[in-house]
């Protein structure tokens, strides 16, 4: 496979088996490293588990609000420190 990283693709895990549209990204939530669909926002704190099991029931869903816990996109450098690159199955925008 080739992948094509460049400055506006970002890197997904895989496709959200329960609201069907979204990507599987790696986030950044409260200092820790989950994976969150970007679409319906559900989260998963077990990497590896969703990696695996796209159907392994999610941690919760993000609250986007305001007032919510700090959280934004990992990036490229964050996934390769936390040794996830191997979970990386494209980009996109
Ligand atoms: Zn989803």
């Amino acid at each position: 496979m080739i992948i094509d990283e460049n400055d506006t693709a970002k890197p997904f895990i895989g496709e959200c088996a329960f609201c069907g549209q979204g990507l599987l990204r790696v986030w950044i939530i409260s200092e820790k490293l989950a994976v969150l669909c970007d679409q319906c926002e559900l989260y998963w704190s077990d990497i590896s588990a969703v990696a695996n099991d796209p159907m392994v029931p999610a941690t919760g869903t993000l609250d986007t609000s305001p007032l919510a816990e700090p959280h934004r996109a990992a990036t490229s450098e964050e996934i390769a420190d936390a040794n996830l690159t191997h979970f990386i199955s494209g980009y996109s925008v």
